[in-house]
């Protein structure tokens, strides 16, 4: 396999990439047990160092003690490039899997390896891919566009510019600033189209569901898809010490964001206390129903992505279900939220 082309000082092979070890173990690259197959395949580039942000959420930032095969809870060992791209055309070809997501680093030349990265995937198969990367340029959104990425991530992660600024910004000794972020997604919808672009919630940061609700519907009418995560500490992290969002919040968290991303409800007709999501402006016949689908609780995020216990242990809490919740965890469901 070629070299990626040089930038700077270094030159970048692509030969080795981090595969999520549940992507790892559907595609055959490693043994193991799946409690839920993951109908996505992540990968993370691969770089011996951490990341230059600082994000204290993440294992991979800067000043982390964690693990670097980590990011969130998962372990990404890594593989040759051409054997997983290899088994992620067969994958696809046999329709076990729906989507590839290309996570990155904040790395000098990045936008170069993942490019070649995009490239190689797309010569062996028309698979959707997906990047996860910091704000770029639109000149490097176009270039991710024509090498073959369907979809773009700018993780937003927090809910309000303050929380943005304490945990991945300035003031955590990071390089992003929340404007910078919004107007990447802005170009973003520009290169990719309305409802091409993702961009993750981290609810648990401190926001009240007020101001999370409120930046899914900034983000929904910029074109941009909120895909919610649940924080969760990571030893090691800056954050480590922070506790978990408590499960009723974060469902109706899900209930809103179902509501305003199918265009169902938004922000304005929703009432709050104190911060906490009270009505969610719908008729109760139709909340109901929307509940009982278990819909709202699954995954979300680009389509196909499934991201199976990336915030959570098998045993639970679950906080965003992988596949379909059963009868019972709707029931379960139902007593979190209050509805009978
Ligand atoms: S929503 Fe899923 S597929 Fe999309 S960028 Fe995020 S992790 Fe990747």
């Amino acid at each position: 396999m070629k070299e990626a082309r040089r930038s700077g000082d270094e030159v970048f092979s692509p030969s080795i990439v981090r595969v999520s070890l549940g992507s790892a173990i559907l595609l055959g690259l490693t043994r193991g047990r799946l409690n839920a197959e993951p109908t996505t395949i992540y990968l993370l580039t691969y770089r011996r160092g951490r990341c230059t942000a600082n994000c204290g959420f993440c294992p991979q930032a800067r000043d982390s003690t964690a693990r670097s095969d980590m990011l969130s809870r998962v372990v990404w060992p890594p593989f040759p490039t051409v054997e997983v791209v290899e088994r992620i055309g067969k994958a696809f070809g046999d329709r076990r899997i729906r989507r590839v997501c290309i996570q990155s680093l904040n790395v000098p030349g990045i936008l170069e390896e993942i490019i070649s990265l995009a490239r190689i995937i797309r010569l062996t198969s028309p698979v959707p891919i997906s990047v996860s990367c910091q704000p770029l340029r639109r000149e490097g959104m176009i270039r991710l566009r024509e090498a073959g990425v369907n979809r773009v991530s700018v993780a937003l992660d927090a809910s309000t510019p303050k929380i943005f600024d304490e945990v991945k910004g300035v003031s955590a000794g990071g390089p992003y600033t929340w404007e910078g972020h919004v107007e990447a997604l802005r170009g973003a919808v520009e290169v990719f189209g309305r409802g091409s672009v993702t961009t993750h919630l981290i609810i648990g940061l401190g926001e009240t569901e007020e101001e999370a609700v409120r930046t899914m519907q900034l983000c929904h009418d910029m074109g941009v898809y909120p895909a919610l995560f649940a924080f969760t500490p990571i030893p090691g992290t800056k954050l480590a010490g922070r506790p978990r969002p408590p499960i009723e919040g974060y469902r109706r968290i899900q209930v809103a964001q179902y509501l305003i991303t199918h265009g169902l409800a938004k922000y304005a007709d929703m009432t709050f206390k104190d911060g906490v999501l009270k009505d969610f402006g719908v008729e109760r016949s139709l909340l109901l129903r929307i509940v009982e689908s278990g819909e709202p609780f699954m995954t979300s995020g680009c389509p196909g992505c499934n991201r199976p216990y990336y915030n959570e242990r098998p045993s639970g809490p679950i906080y965003n279900y992988p596949k379909k919740p059963t009868l019972d965890e709707v029931r379960e469901i139902k007593r979190q939220l209050s509805i009978h």
